[in-house]
């Protein structure tokens, strides 16, 4: 089977978040398991400097905005990437410091022209398209218009997985020229979004299957309040949208192997992890009486991960006799507000500003539980993480976390973490004490402990999946879009 991966980032070649975990592992793990696939990405700022890439030699040439834009094709190994220096060339991927960049309909309207024109040109006949996020959405739109006719992709069908519908590539209708594009296209059926142009909407009405990160997710985003608009148009396409959740790699997050922890340790023997913990009690200051928790929160610092709760009953938890690591990073405004409370010198609470892999795992490792109140979360890494380390989680019961944690029942004493429902700061703390309510029972805490270490949430596991999904889609099982 043929698959071409189209994504704006990918590991090993460039990251700005979860997608590019996803996009590169599958690549490596579609290959290992005897299909023939390949990933393509732009060529942005700094990938030359660090991989070796082969010019293919060919040379694309796209007319968009009123003037041809050139291109080129590279190669690294199976990864294919689409040269245009004066759209990619840049240090950000999707933006720098001073926000997004203007020409990011253009950039990404471009991609995926070129991702088509440089099958053609390469002779890589997909049977299937695997799109990612808006920043390829538009592929599925440009086969149907200008490749209709074309043998070449007769009998390619498309995938899109939406890694999170709160970002969707809106852009004002003056971009129209720069999608080469005409009005036509431009009505509520087609691209046309509240007067704007929605990229992700064109995937989701002209993709032929479509996928999102967990299967909770794939359900809530039919519905007005997780939706973001484009709920309608999901809720339609509801039989051919499938929920795949997202995996982690254990030679990376697994306490009997992780070479960055103070001490390792396994469900079999916890001794490591209480070492773990006063490693990290004294790197952050915190002094907690005996057996009293360690509790965290690692992330983004946005509205979606439910930070104002945290920020919120800070002072509760700590009252409670816990200590609280936050470990994240976001927009100024988020950071500054955090910032003047780490100065106001409370103490049992440490907050660290920075993106710092090193520290996370110590965190991980040492923290009794991780907090996620989470307003939505597609499907979250923290939590299969944490719950590897034996750190319980208290989550709010949605999307992925909702897929991935079972909440404790004291009666038949069940489960691998705490969840809970409304988006509010009593019932969130609500949910922390019955956490708090359980732990000082060592004996059904560690129990719980190791349920949780016990799951599997390996990558190899959703590789499996979509190479399921693919083949079911081609069997003609699922209809065309
Ligand atoms: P997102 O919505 O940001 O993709 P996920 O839970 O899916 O959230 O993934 C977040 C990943 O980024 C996790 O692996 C987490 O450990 C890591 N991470 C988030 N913030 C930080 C930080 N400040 N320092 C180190 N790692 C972080």
């Amino acid at each position: 089977m043929n698959v071409l991966i189209a994504s704006g980032e990918a590991v090993p070649y460039c990251k700005t978040g979860g997608l590019a975990d996803v996009a590169g592992v599958l690549f490596r793990e579609l290959n290992a398991m005897g299909m023939d696939a390949r990933l393509v990405l732009p060529l942005y700022g700094g990938i030359e400097r660090e991989f070796d890439l082969a010019a293919t030699g060919v040379e694309l040439e796209i007319f968009m905005n009123g003037r041809l834009y050139s291109g080129s094709v590279y190669m690294h190994d199976k990864a294919v990437f689409i040269r245009c220096d004066e759209l990619y060339a840049r240090e950000g991927l999707y933006g720098d410091k001073a926000g997004d960049f203007p020409d990011n309909a253009l950039r990404f309207a471009f991609f995926c022209r070129a991702v088509l024109e440089s099958c053609k040109a390469i002779g890589f006949r997909p049977d299937i398209i695997h799109l990612n996020d808006w920043q390829t959405a538009l592929i599925p739109l440009y086969l149907r218009m200008e490749y209709g006719g074309d043998d070449f992709f007769r009998n390619t069908l498309t995938l899109l997985t939406i890694h999170n519908l709160g970002y969707q590539g809106v852009f004002p209708r003056e971009v129209l020229p720069a999608l080469g594009v005409g009005e036509d296209v431009f009505t509520p059926e087609g691209i046309e979004f509240y007067g704007k142009v929605n990229f992700l909407k064109a995937g989701i009405l002209y993709a032929d299957i479509l996928s999102t990160v967990s299967r909770k997710y794939a359900e809530e985003i039919t519905t007005p309040e997780y939706g973001f608009g484009l709920d309608g148009i999901l809720g339609k396409r509801r039989d051919v949208l499938f929920g795949i959740l997202n995996g982690i790699d254990y030679r990376e997050w697994s306490p009997d192997v992780d070479t960055l922890i103070e001490s390792r340790y396994s469900a079999g023997d916890l001794k490591g992890k209480a070492l773990c913990k006063e490693r990290l009690m004294d790197e952050c200051n915190i002094r907690l009486k005996k057996g009293a928790p360690l509790l965290s929160f690692i992330g983004r610092l946005s509205v979606q991960k439910g930070v104002e709760l945290i920020v919120d009953g800070m002072d509760r938890l700590i009252g409670y006799g816990c200590g609280l690591i936050l470990l994240g990073t976001g927009t100024r405004e988020a950071e500054e507000n955090l910032m003047s409370i780490s100065l106001e010198g409370r103490e049992n609470l440490h907050i660290r500003l920075d993106f710092d892999e090193v520290f996370a795992h110590s965190v991980y490792a040492g923290s009794d539980m991780v907090l996620m109140p989470s307003r939505y979360e597609p499907c979250g890494l923290v939590q299969m993480i944490a719950l590897r380390y034996g750190t319980v989680p208290v989550a709010r019961n949605t999307g992925g976390l909702s897929d991935t944690i079972e909440d404790y029942n004291a009666l038949t004493d069940t489960g691998t973490g705490f969840l809970f429902d409304d988006y509010n700061l009593a019932v969130f703390l609500e949910s922390v004490k019955r956490a708090l309510t359980l732990y000082p029972f060592s004996r059904r805490w560690q129990k719980l402990m190791k349920r949780g270490m016990e799951k599997d949430f390996s990558w190899r596991r959703f590789a499996s999946e979509y190479a399921e999904l693919y083949k079911k889609a081609l069997s003609g099982e699922l209809g065309r879009a």
